[in-house]
């Protein structure tokens, strides 16, 4: 199946009570039973709920994997992925990654006897070079946020596998219309639903998708145990936005690419950091391992100064002044005191997130409107 059939189909069927051709929205916490233990697949509404596990199969099938596990964020499917370690274990992370897990790598599970080294990922040579007898997973963001630089998933499997560690693959920018990180031999692929996949910024979600057995098994006991569970009405929107995410991602991605090339021709930008530009220094790898280039864009400008950049963002009318992204609406974001305030300083000027950093999640509105509401804020 095609992935535009896939997202009207794939794990759905209609409602068997009614004929429903939406899922409907299972709002209840229990089940009834027939006599102890004798019933329909369903206990409590932690553990089990129809709306969930339709999601749960769509995601799976979207992924090209087997098993779908939902959680409330996607910060609450990394913590589950986190839970089937132990104290000692080791975790390598690419260093440019979401704010958000950054901090719930180092200081949740940090106290709990984890171990995490965050590595520049475009050379393999710094990831072997952290690898212990210890390491148990290596954590991919591609493309990062908010550098949009690229891993080559093939490259660090092919690693991982030699040494017998795990490999899970953020793919929330990406999106798996763009990147299926399970068919290049990744372990695990974990969403933040809350992004593209939802699509209309009215929800927070988050998933995980694997092929393996056992690895599924543990995390939905963790996804039981721990209880960090979506509501029913979440996943109904979150099975709502999927059946376009095809076509928002196709006109995010020719926007985005457009507004790219606007703002690396604009003279007060320094370096525009986009995929698809000839000028990105992994450009053919994310030819090849990515479908088309995104929605996201991140750029600089010559004046590198927070004030230079407060400039830019307090002037546009269109582009939302909002963390977040992925939706139908554009947003301009300032990592360094927004979604990357949580990183310190030195760690975030290592990485390129500089004072006059700009990000933007481009969205489904006319490119050409886009383009004029930024060039006035620039000139502004
Ligand atoms: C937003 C985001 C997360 C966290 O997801 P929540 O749904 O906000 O908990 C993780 N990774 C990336 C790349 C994100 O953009």
């Amino acid at each position: 199946m095609k992935f535009a059939t896939k997202v009207i189909h794939a794990g759905i069927e209609p409602d068997v009570s009614s004929g429903a051709i939406m899922t409907p929205i299972f709002q209840t916490s229990t089940y009834v039973q027939d006599a102890p233990g004798v019933h329909k697949g369903f206990e409590y509404a932690r553990t089990q709920n129809p709306t969930r596990n339709v999601l749960q199969n769509q995601l799976a099938a979207l992924e090209n994997g087997d098993y779908g596990i939902c959680f409330a964020s996607g910060l609450a499917a990394t913590d589950a992925i986190m839970k089937m370690f132990k104290s000692g274990d080791e975790v390598i992370s690419c260093n440019d990654l979401y704010g958000g897990t950054y901090r719930i790598f180092n200081r949740v599970f940090g106290k709990f006897g984890l171990k995490f080294s965050f590595v520049d990922m475009s050379e393999m040579k710094n990831i072997e070079a952290a690898i212990t007898s210890n390491t148990k997973l290596i954590w991919i963001e591609t493309p990062t946020n908010p550098m949009l630089n690229l891993v080559d998933i093939v490259e660090v499997v092919a690693l991982a596998k030699k040494q017998g560690v795990l490999v899970c693959v953020d793919n929330t920018f990406a999106s798996p219309y763009l990147q299926t990180p399970l068919d290049l031999g990744a372990d695990i692929v974990i969403h933040s639903a809350t992004k593209y996949l939802g699509g209309h910024s009215d929800v927070i979600h988050g998933a995980v998708v694997v092929k393996d057995k056992n690895l599924a098994d543990e995390l939905y006991f963790l996804q039981n145990a721990s209880g960090a569970v979506p509501g029913p009405q979440d996943c109904f929107l979150i099975l709502r936005g999927i059946k376009t995410l095809h076509l928002r991602m196709d006109r995010a991605c020719e926007n985005a690419a457009k507004i790219a090339a606007f703002l690396e021709g604009h003279d007060r930008v320094e370096k525009v950091n986009f995929p698809g530009l000839k000028s990105h220094p992994q450009h053919e790898l994310a030819k090849r391992q990515m479908k088309n280039f995104g929605g996201m864009v991140s750029f600089s400008l010559k004046e590198d100064s927070i004030e230079a950049a407060n400039k830019v963002l307090s002037n546009t009318k269109l582009f939302a002044l909002a963390e977040s992204l992925g939706g139908v609406e554009s947003l301009i974001g300032h990592p360094a005191t927004m979604t990357h305030a949580s990183i310190p300083l030195e760690e975030r000027r290592k990485t390129g997130v500089l004072d006059s950093l700009i990000r933007l999640s481009i969205g489904i509105e006319d490119a050409d409107d886009l383009i004029e509401d930024l060039n006035i804020a620039l000139n502004a």
